[in-house]
């Protein structure tokens, strides 16, 4: 998508990807398959590059120094504990956290430090036995206890920002997951025009503390006592892709603006939006999917495993 957005301005995209078959080689001019910790090859393809972005965090951030714009983003975001320690360090509110080496008594949601997406290396546990039976099967890594959060509901904001330090935020969307996975994002969301001020500012904080170039997604749970941070995520985000059809410029447009050092796109929406994913076989029917009213994507991933996102489709209504 972001090759494709990249297309539309005139720009070619060359793809580095460990996979074989990358979904985004169908649509860019060029592509290297190489490991995400291959220094050499990293530093070859990106010779290559006038200019050189990710959307996937956890390529070693050692190995983007010098090439992408801020590596010490990927380094505090790669590490839940860094992560919410930055966070709070702002000012900002998170779930309560603390950190989690061995075996020890609590309750909540156990998360390895690292490496952990869509709920892979998450653990919801009760008591001290169920933290080690846990950290057992995560084999020992590092992680963090939170809190459990009874939130009313969940907000992601999308936003950009740009070499010179403008800044442009999407309408929130509301996020409903199941099993820690994205199911559907929805435009309006329910945040109230405060709470939706709130959490643009959230964001631009966090991009600013980081020196940010390009466009970032800041997760959150929206509780009783206010809005939490949940998580940071350095790129265009699964909560930001009815922008493609409800917004004058999508994410991953203004994605390739902010870090080409062009001017940021206006992020107005003139659609109400209802992005639902397609998780493992759901997109297996594409014939029943393509004769439905909405925006359909389909990834042209090849294997389809229980809870992958293969696609997603976007329905839309004329702005109330
Ligand atoms: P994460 O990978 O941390 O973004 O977690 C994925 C999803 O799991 C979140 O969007 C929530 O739906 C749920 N979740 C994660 N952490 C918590 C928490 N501390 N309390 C309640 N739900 C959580």
């Amino acid at each position: 998508m972001l090759a494709m957005a990249a297309a539309r301005l005139g720009l070619k995209t060359h793809i580095y990807s460990p996979e074989e078959d990358a979904p985004a080689f169908q649509v860019a001019a060029a592509h290297t398959i190489g490991a995400f910790d291959d220094k050499a090859a990293l530093e070859k393809f990106a010779r290559q590059c006038d200019v050189v972005t990710f959307e996937f965090e956890n390529v070693p951030a050692d190995c983007l120094a010098g090439m992408v714009p801020n590596p010490a983003t990927l380094r505090i975001t790669q590490d839940r504990f860094e992560e919410k320690s930055f966070v709070t360090s702002l000012g900002l509110k998170t779930a309560p956290f603390r950190k989690v080496d061995g075996p020890v008594e609590g309750a909540g949601i156990l998360k390895t430090r690292r490496f952990g997406y869509d709920g892979k290396g998450q653990a919801r546990v009760a008591n001290g036995r169920e933290i080690a039976d846990a950290l057992a099967r995560f084999k020992g890594a590092p992680s963090i206890l939170e809190g459990f959060v009874d939130f009313e509901f969940e907000a992601s904001v999308i936003a950009a920002r740009g070499r010179d330090g403008a800044f442009a935020a999407y309408d929130p969307p509301e996020n409903l997951h199941g099993d820690h996975i994205l199911r559907r994002s929805t435009v309006p969301s329910r945040l109230t025009p405060s709470q939706a001020e709130e959490a643009k500012a959230i964001a631009r904080k966090i991009a600013d503390a980081l020196g940010y170039v390009g466009v970032l997604a800041v997760e959150l749970f929206v509780t009783k006592d206010g809005l939490l941070v949940n998580e940071i995520a350095p790129r265009v985000h699964n909560s930001g892709h009815w922008t493609l059809e409800a917004c004058v410029t999508s994410q991953f447009e203004q994605h390739i603006r902010a870090v080409a050092g062009w001017p940021l796109g206006d992020p107005w929406r003139h659609s109400d939006a209802v992005m639902e994913n397609l998780i493992g076989d759901e997109a297996a029917d594409w014939r029943t999917l393509a004769a439905k009213d909405g925006a359909l994507h389909l990834y042209g991933k090849k294997d389809i495993r229980a809870g992958r996102k293969m696609g997603h489709v976007t329905y839309l209504k004329s702005r109330s």
